[in-house]
């Protein structure tokens, strides 16, 4: 359908019935005045001729042509119209403007044959000889019955013509006029009308393109003010409605991107309907794009497939667990339930990724620590319970064999106490992980620093080596004094322990662009570079038979790395085997 302006609309039929009635009106108006002009010219001529017949009754009906033809050339000179008189023959007894002879019979005429008849005959006709519109009026001289003599007297219809032309073209001039005002008046009243629709219009355009806020105009007419108010109501409940429905979006994300669990909601077709910061996180999503994506697309993970195909076909929730394979290696916990509309029907399913590598972690490394834990008493408990079988044994071994015996004992029941000291030290430090300000001060560098050597002299000096001590004045660090001793130490002890007599062990702290940085050199056997890594860890041993030869317990540099962590410490190891070991500890200054 094509659509056109409304004022296109109003004017079209408007200006066409218009020029109808126009039209209609002057065809009848100018018809009634040319039948009026020709009645009235007849008339005049009737009476004319009539005056003809008067004058020609004075030849008593000797109407013989000489007789006839010189009365109607004067009166028709005198009254400016034609005459002509005409015998019941046809032939022409006189003309008023022609000569007699020259004349063809009018017996033919329609008006004479009228006249004929006894009748006054009328008749408009156009004139070969003249070449215009003529008319005609004849009146019978009758005599004892008969028509004796026609007298006809016509006229040009030329001067009613022209009248009627004038007419015409002030008509059309005048009709014109009225098109024009009417036109003009008619797009006035449309624009009057249209304009506030289109006020409208543009209120409407502006609603759609969301600025609610604005409002549509009030026009004048109760009607067009009854729709800009519905329109400006409907504006306002759809703010309204749209503010809720963003509110509660707006809030939904909020809780969607502040939990620490990774969602995914998908339709029936496995197109994303949500996924959640944290899940976006995890598979590597823009949030914004990976909606509307199939979930195989976007997330690439065979587990999570499993899961969603699994929950779309079945109606009952369930929980399964999937790795996330990569760099961050995840053990993900996944709790998928069905997703269902208002009217509670499944338009999907709901997955809620729960990351557990943490707690995974753990518990490795709990049973990896119990594993250690029982495989380190063993050994000292194995070899206590054989000397003492062996001491009981009858008969008793020799008395010096009996006190050999006992220090071995002594000295793997020392070994246990150590593996038990360090052990509680390590739970008692995994504790204070959580509480990480516990006793914490500003703590004094040399002080420290000083107390780990005295702890490790007696052990140095029984080897026949000192410890070099040298710090820069004034070093504070923000920390567990004990703790930071206690980590010192255990680095000391091993440069003691690790080193031959004769060697040489320091201990220095110093500036350093990053904090204060304590080191603890060396000159023993080193640690090989394929074990730089690991002796953090706890029960690794480079070198397993020295260790155990040492009474060492395997925990105490996991000790010092967890102390370092604690004070958010770095701890390091550079090591040249044969050469020596620089143990780093790196704290932020207070
Ligand atoms: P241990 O009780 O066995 O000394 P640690 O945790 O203190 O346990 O040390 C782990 C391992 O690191 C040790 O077994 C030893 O092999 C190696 N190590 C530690 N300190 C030194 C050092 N200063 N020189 C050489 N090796 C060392």
């Amino acid at each position: 359908m094509t659509r056109r302006s409304f004022t296109l609309q109003i004017l079209w039929p408007f200006l066409t019935l218009l020029l109808i009635a126009l039209g209609v009106n002057t065809w009848g108006a100018l018809r009634f005045m040319q039948d009026f002009d020709v009645d009235q010219s007849m008339d005049s001529l009737e009476i004319q001729a009539r005056l003809v017949v008067h004058a020609l009754e004075s030849l008593k009906g000797d109407y013989r042509p000489e007789q006839v033809d010189p009365i109607c050339k004067a009166l028709g000179q005198t009254t400016g119209t034609r005459i002509t008189a005409i015998l019941p023959s046809g032939a022409v007894a006189g003309d008023s403007s022609e000569s007699v002879g020259a004349m063809d019979k009018h017996g033919d005429r329609q008006e004479v044959r009228q006249a004929l008849e006894g009748q006054v005959g009328r008749a408009t006709r156009f004139s070969h000889t003249l070449h215009e519109d003529l008319v005609y009026v004849a009146v019978p001289i009758v005599d004892s019955g008969k028509t004796v003599l026609v007298v006809r007297a016509s006229k040009s219809l030329a001067a009613v013509q022209q009248t009627m032309r004038r007419a015409l073209t002030l008509t059309l001039l005048l009709g014109l006029a009225i098109a024009i005002g009417a036109v003009a008046a008619g797009g006035a009243l449309a624009r009057r009308i249209s304009s506030p629709l289109q006020s409208m219009r543009r209120g409407a355009e502006r609603f759609a393109n969301g600025e609610l806020e604005s409002r549509v105009p009030i026009p004048g007419s109760v009607e067009l003010a009854d729709l800009a108010n519905a329109l400006n109501q409907m504006a306002a409940q759809l703010r309204e409605r749209i503010q809720i429905v963003s509110r509660q979006r707006n809030e939904l994300d909020a809780i969607l991107s502040s939990m620490a669990e990774g969602v995914i909601a998908i339709g029936q077709d496995e197109r994303i309907l949500t996924v959640n910061r944290t899940a976006c996180r995890w598979f590597g999503l823009d949030e914004d794009s990976a909606r509307g994506r199939y979930l195989h697309e976007a997330v690439r993970n065979p587990g999570i497939h499993q899961c969603a195909a699994r929950m779309l076909s079945e109606a009952l929730p369930f929980e399964e667990e999937c790795l996330l394979a990569g760099p961050g290696e995840r053990h993900i916990r996944v709790s998928a339930s069905p997703l269902g509309d208002e009217l509670g029907n499944k338009i999907g399913a709901l997955l809620v990724l729960n990351d557990f590598t943490q707690l995974h972690r753990l518990e490795q490394a709990r049973s990896e620590f119990v594993a250690n834990v029982s495989h380190e008493i063993r050994t000292p408990v194995t070899s206590i319970k054989g000397y003492a079988e062996t001491l009981l044994a009858e008969p008793p071994p020799e008395p010096e064999v009996q006190r050999r015996f006992l220090e071995i004992m002594m000295r793997q029941a020392d070994r246990l106490a150590a593996l038990v000291d360090d052990i509680l030290a390590l739970a008692g430090l995994e504790g204070a992980e959580t509480d990480r300000d516990a006793a914490m001060g500003p703590v004094d560098v040399t002080a420290i620093l000083d107390a780990a050597k005295q702890a490790c002299q007696p052990m140095a000096l029984a080897k026949g080596m000192t410890i070099a001590l040298s710090a820069d004045a004034g070093l504070t660090v923000r920390g567990n004094a004990m703790l930071l001793e206690q980590a010192l130490a255990n680095l000391l002890d091993n440069a003691v322990k690790y080193t031959e007599a004769g060697g040489e062990v320091g201990i220095e702290a110093r500036r350093a662009p990053a904090g204060i940085a304590i080191r603890v050199r060396d000159t023993g056997m080193g640690i090989p570079a394929e074990h730089l890594g690991r002796v953090f860890e706890r029960f690794y041993r480079a070198d397993r038979a020295r260790s155990r030869s040492m009474g060492g317990t395997g925990l105490g540099l996991a000790i010092v790395k967890h102390i370092a962590a604690l004070h958010q410490g770095q701890i390091s190891v550079e090591s040249t085997p044969g050469q020596g070991s620089v143990f780093s500890l790196v704290l932020p200054s207070a």
